[in-house]
Order: C-alpha cells, then sequence, then structure tokens
C-alpha cells in the first residue's frame, strides 16, 4: 500500500465463534459497549463498578469483598493472583495437566518461587491423592493452584476436593476458572477457594481484555503481610483497591477500559437474566447434542465422560486427515471457526467450544453439518449424514 492511500474501515467478517475463546457476543453486549464513554471516576461510572462487583460475587457465587475486573486478558488475572500472594523464596504446589497449568508453573517461577509440579496426563483431570502427597510431602508449601476447567484438553477437575484438601493443610489455593465461569459451577465460597481469576471471553461472551477476579480473606490477610513490595505496580492489590473500593473516595491507579466494563456489565446481567442454573443446564444440554452428533459420525471423544467440560469438547482427528486443512475449509465455507489441539495434543485432536452465546442448538448444528460435508469431501471414514438427527434427538427428541 503507498503512503498516500487511504486506508479504509475495517470491517470484520462475520464468524460463528465454536473455539477455545472468543466465544460469540450478543448484539445487547456490542450495543452496550458502542455507549459514550465518561470519565474513569464520573460517578455514573463509579454507580457502574459496584454494580459490576456484585455481578462477579453472584457469578462467583461469593462474598467475598475483593472481587473485581482486572484491566486485561484471563493472563492478567492469573499472574495478579501469583505476584500478589508469592514472595521470592516461597513455594507453591502447582498442578499441571496442560498448557494452563504450564503456565502457572512459570508464573510461580517469575515471582522467584519455587514450583512444586503434581504433573498429570494431558487429557486426565488433576489426581488428588498426588495432590494430598505433595501436601504431605511440603508441609513448608504457600500456595497449590490448580486449572479447574484446562481448556487445552477439554478436562475438568474436582475443584472441591482441590481446595478441601489444601485448607486442611492450611495452604491457600489459587484456581483458574477462565474457562468454567458461567459454564459450569463455580462455587468459590461452598470450595473455600481463596484466589480466583476468569476471563471474560469465555463463557461470559464479553469482549476479551478483561479479567474477574476475587480474593478471600486468608488471600487479603497474606498480601497484607508481605515483606517484600510486590514486584509488579499495575497489579499491585494493594494499590488497586484504592480505585476499585475507595467509594467517594476513590483514587486514580489506571484508566478503567470504560466501555469494556460496560461490555462485562451487560453480560452478566445477561447470564443473571438466564440464571447460573440455567445456563449450566444449556452448556450439558448443547453438550450433549454435539457429542451424540459426534459419536453417530464415528469421531471418538478422547476425554472420559465424567470429565468433559461440556464447554469445551475435545474431538480427536480421523487417521489420515490433515486437520488444519478441515479448520481452514470450515472457515472459508462455512464461517466457523474450532480450534486446533495444542502441545501434546496438536494435530491429534480439535477444540470445538460451546461456550456462552455459542452454546445453542443452531452452533451444535451447523457445527455438525459443516464437519460432516468436509470430512466427507477429505474422504475421511465417517458415516456421513447421521450427526444432526443425533443431536436433534437429544435436543428435541
Ligand atoms: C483462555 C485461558 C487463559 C488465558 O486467558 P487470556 O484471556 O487468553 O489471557 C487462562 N487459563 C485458561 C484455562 C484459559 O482457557
Amino acid at each position: 500500500m503507498s503512503r498516500n492511500e487511504p486506508v479504509p474501515s475495517f470491517h470484520p467478517p462475520r464468524r460463528l465463534l465454536m473455539g477455545p475463546g472468543p466465544s460469540d457476543v450478543h448484539a445487547r453486549v456490542l450495543a452496550a459497549m458502542a455507549q459514550p464513554t465518561i470519565g474513569h471516576l464520573d460517578p455514573a461510572f463509579i454507580t457502574m463498578m459496584d454494580e459490576v462487583k456484585g455481578l462477579l460475587q453472584a457469578a462467583f457465587r461469593t462474598a467475598n469483598a475483593l472481587t473485581l475486573p482486572v484491566s486485561g486478558p484471563g493472563s492478567a488475572g492469573m499472574e495478579a493472583c501469583f505476584v500478589n500472594l508469592l514472595e521470592p523464596g516461597d513455594t507453591a504446589i502447582v498442578c499441571v495437566n496442560g498448557v494452563f497449568g504450564g503456565r502457572m508453573k512459570e508464573n510461580v517461577e517469575r515471582c522467584g518461587a519455587t514450583a512444586l509440579v503434581v504433573a498429570d496426563e494431558w487429557g486426565a483431570p488433576v489426581d488428588p491423592a498426588k495432590v494430598e502427597a505433595a501436601l504431605n510431602a511440603h508441609p513448608g508449601a504457600r500456595l497449590l493452584a490448580f486449572v479447574h476447567a484446562e481448556t487445552s484438553t477439554g478436562v475438568r477437575s474436582d475443584a472441591a476436593e482441590l481446595c478441601r484438601l489444601a485448607r486442611a493443610h492450611g495452604v491457600l489455593t489459587v484456581v483458574d476458572t477462565v474457562t468454567s465461569l458461567g459454564g459450569i459451577p463455580v462455587l468459590v465460597d461452598e470450595w473455600g477457594a481463596d484466589a480466583v481469576y476468569s476471563g471474560s471471553q469465555k463463557c461470559l461472551s464479553c469482549v476479551p481484555g478483561l479479567s474477574p477476579v476475587t480474593f478471600g480473606p486468608r488471600a487479603v490477610e497474606r498480601i497484607q503481610g508481605r515483606k517484600t513490595r510486590n514486584q509488579s505496580w499495575f497489579l499491585d492489590f494493594g494499590l488497586l483497591t484504592g480505585y476499585w473500593t475507595g467509594g467517594a473516595k476513590r483514587a486514580y491507579h489506571h484508566t478503567a477500559p470504560v466501555n469494556a466494563l460496560y461490555a462485562l456489565h451487560e453480560s452478566l446481567v445477561m447470564l443473571l437474566e438466564e440464571g447460573l442454573e440455567a445456563a449450566w443446564e444449556r452448556h450439558a444440554r448443547m453438550h450433549r447434542a454435539l457429542a451424540a452428533g459426534f459419536e453417530a459420525m464415528g469421531l471418538a471423544l478422547p476425554v472420559a465422560a465424567d470429565w468433559r467440560l461440556p464447554q469445551l469438547n475435545a474431538v480427536a482427528v480421523p487417521a489420515g486427515v490433515d486437520e488444519a486443512r478441515v479448520r481452514a475449509r470450515l472457515l472459508e465455507r462455512w464461517n466457523l471457526e474450532i480450534g486446533a489441539g495444542l502441545g501434546a495434543l496438536a494435530g491429534k485432536v480439535w477444540r470445538i467450544g460451546l461456550m456462552g452465546q455459542s452454546a445453542t442448538p443452531t452452533h451444535v448444528a451447523t457445527c455438525l453439518a459443516a464437519l460432516d460435508a468436509v470430512l466427507a469431501e477429505l474422504g475421511a471414514p465417517i458415516a456421513r449424514g447421521e450427526a444432526v438427527a443425533a443431536a436433534e434427538a437429544v435436543l428435541f427428541g
């Protein structure tokens, strides 16, 4: 492009988002975002911030006062938990059964702490017996960190049991609920979880770039008792809470992403209008329909049924099929985005999201019909034309 040529406005294609996030964003959320920008210390904005905190407490099922959206994607919420709760020389037990557990380990090490890894197979849940053994072997550990919903593999772990074990050993928990919040039960107070973070663009179906976090009383106490200064200025909850909980005397810390927060507010309003239980049930039902379709087509779901995430379905790529070619064709012809396998599962699975607004019968049927057509065309050995009827029987039969 020459220097003098004007750049036209950008208009994204219309897609169906069925990958590992972002998910489809409802028109109500996009419209909320298009409202006028106001100052981030405007009284009207502060009222909205307080509502966002209350809505997040409801979504997380917690009474924690320190519940707020960090201005940054899920990775920022992850980092916020570790930089606030760890000091150099600490040790943390980190469960790794996929990509995101590996990132937690990286965060722990960058805080100058030691990560004691409890490893499980990719595709299997975190084994509570191994975690208990690690807690017994390392009584000085300061934290137990694990991923509730491993998006890289489509596996859920038993958050209630892992939090129970940590509490019994007097160890704080950091729980990644980026993919679980809004899709399956996240029960922060019932679990007794101490520091929990999520993301806006998965089952909340908001635009990307915000990370809801909640810290319980033991985590707040840990922050207040720090001997060293937090290595991060931006993510220091000692400073951030002056902005988010200062009432009328709110102190400027950074400029909140005002319009993105309108969007989060609206997406949470929509979630609670539907009802958390109803949203969990919808995700479960869409998953059953999609899984029935895949099975009818002859595609295997490698994760054991009890541990499958309804909102993120790992599907085995049939032998001899170029999985990237399938994804490219789904995008070109059907405007349908699905995810590739990551790390150890690259080339072996697709990851198909049914998150938030992308968990509807239309998404299920479109995905099954499009995959059926593309796989048949590429000569994959599937049972052609069975999948949509199988899903329909689950949904409406
Ligand atoms: C997506 C995801 C993250 C990272 O969130 P970003 O918004 O991409 O930074 C962290 N953990 C899990 C389990 C995720 O699925």
